[in-house]
C-alpha cells in the first residue's frame, strides 16, 4: 500500500519493495566490501575434450565467500553487481586472479590447460579491457592462446560496430573467444558468422532438453553443424547425466562442461587434476567406453 505521502507515484511503492530496495541496497554496499577486503574467491569447472577424453580448459567461476551467508556462486550475485556498476572491477578482479593461478600451476611444472574467463556486458563495453588482458599476458608470460574470454549475445548486441572493433582488438591478441550463453534469448546463428568466435557454449538450458525435448535435440544438432561449417567449436554446458553426454558425442560436439564431469573447484583441486590428467578419471573411462 502507499505510504501516505499523497504523491501518485508513490503507488506502487509498497512496504514490500521499500524492504527489497534495502536488501538490495546493503547487498551491494557488502559487495563493495568484498571487493575490498579480499571475500571473493575464485574457483574453476573442468572442460573435458569429448574426443580426447581429457581436460582440455577450464571456466573460472567467481564466488562470494560471505562472512555469514557463506558461499554464494556467481548466479546469485553477478547480476546485482552488474546493475550496481560493479562487474567491471570484479571481473578484473578475476583476470588478475586466474593469472596468478595459471602462473602457480605453470610454476609447479603443471601441464598448461586453457583458462576461460566470463566478462560482463559493462566489463565489455570498457575501453581498456584490450590493453588489461594485453598487460596481464605480457606481465605473467602465460601464452595468449592459454586465455579465452566468454562473452554473451546480449553483450555483443548492445552496439554492434563497436563490438566489431572491440573483438578484433581482443582477437589480434591471440586469445580465445567465445560465445557463451548460446541457445537462450536473441540467438542468432547470425552472430555466430559475424564475430570471430572460435567457440560457442550451448547454455544449460539447452542441454537440459536435449534429450527429452525432441525440438532442442534439433536446435543443438543445427548449432553443432552450423558452429561446424563455420570452423567454429562447440562446448554443452550444464551436461549432467551419461544420456546427455552420449548425444552430445553422437553428434560431434567438441567439449562438454557440467556436473557429469566435474564441478567449479579450487586452485589446489585443478592442480591435482592437471597433475593426474594423462591418468583417466574413471567418470572419463565411461565416457570412452561408450560406441561413437
Ligand atoms: P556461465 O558462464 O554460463 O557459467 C556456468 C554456470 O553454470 C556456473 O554458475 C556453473 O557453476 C553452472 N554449472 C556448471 N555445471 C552445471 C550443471 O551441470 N548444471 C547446472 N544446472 N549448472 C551448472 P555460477 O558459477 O553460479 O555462475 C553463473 C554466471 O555468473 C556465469 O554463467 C557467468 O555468466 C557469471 N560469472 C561467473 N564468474 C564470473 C566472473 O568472474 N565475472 C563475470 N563477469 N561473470 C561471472
Ligand atoms: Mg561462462
Ligand atoms: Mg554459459
Ligand atoms: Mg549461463
Amino acid at each position: 500500500h502507499a505510504l501516505g505521502l499523497g504523491g501518485n507515484q508513490l503507488q506502487f511503492f509498497t512496504p514490500e519493495m521499500n524492504q527489497r530496495t534495502a536488501e538490495r541496497a546493503q547487498m551491494e554496499a557488502a559487495l563493495r566490501i568484498a571487493l575490498i577486503e579480499g571475500q571473493l574467491q575464485l574457483q574453476y569447472q573442468p572442460v573435458a575434450d569429448l574426443q580426447q577424453g581429457a581436460i582440455c580448459a577450464l571456466e573460472a567461476l567467481v564466488r562470494w565467500q560471505h562472512p555469514v551467508m557463506g558461499l554464494i556462486p556467481a548466479g546469485r550475485f553477478i547480476p546485482l553487481a552488474e546493475a550496481a556498476g560493479l562487474t567491471t572491477a570484479l571481473g578484473y578482479w578475476s583476470l588478475r586472479r586466474a593469472v596468478e593461478d595459471m602462473v602457480a600451476w605453470r610454476t609447479a611444472g603443471l601441464p598448461t590447460v586453457r583458462v576461460a574467463i566470463n566478462i560482463s556486458p559493462k566489463q565489455f563495453r570498457d575501453a581498456a579491457l584490450p590493453q588489461v588482458v594485453a598487460d596481464a599476458l605480457a606481465q605473467s608470460g602465460i601464452a595468449p592462446s592459454q586465455l579465452s574470454l566468454e562473452i554473451t549475445e546480449a553483450a555483443l548486441m548492445q552496439d554492434l560496430p563497436s563490438s566489431d572493433a572491440t573483438l578484433a582488438q581482443l582477437k589480434a591478441l591471440g586469445i580465445g573467444l567465445t560465445l557463451d550463453d548460446f541457445g537462450t534469448g536473441y540467438s542468432s546463428l547470425n552472430h555466430l558468422k559475424r564475430f570471430p568466435l572460435d567457440l560457442v557454449k550451448i547454455d544449460c538450458g539447452l542441454t537440459g532438453n536435449i534429450v527429452t525435448g525432441a525440438d532442442d535435440a534439433a536446435l543443438v544438432k543445427t548449432i553443432i553443424s552450423m558452429a561446424h561449417h563455420l570452423g567454429i567449436e562447440v562446448a554443452a554446458e550444464g551436461v549432467e547425466t551419461e544420456a546427455q553426454c552420449d548425444f552430445l558425442r553422437r553428434n560431434m560436439c567438441d567439449q562438454i562442461q557440467g556436473y557429469f564431469f566435474g564441478k567449479p573447484c579450487d586452485r589446489d583441486e585443478v592442480a591435482g587434476m592437471l597433475a593426474a590428467r594423462h591418468a583417466v578419471p574413471p567418470h572419463l573411462l565411461r565416457i570412452q567406453k561408450q560406441p561413437r
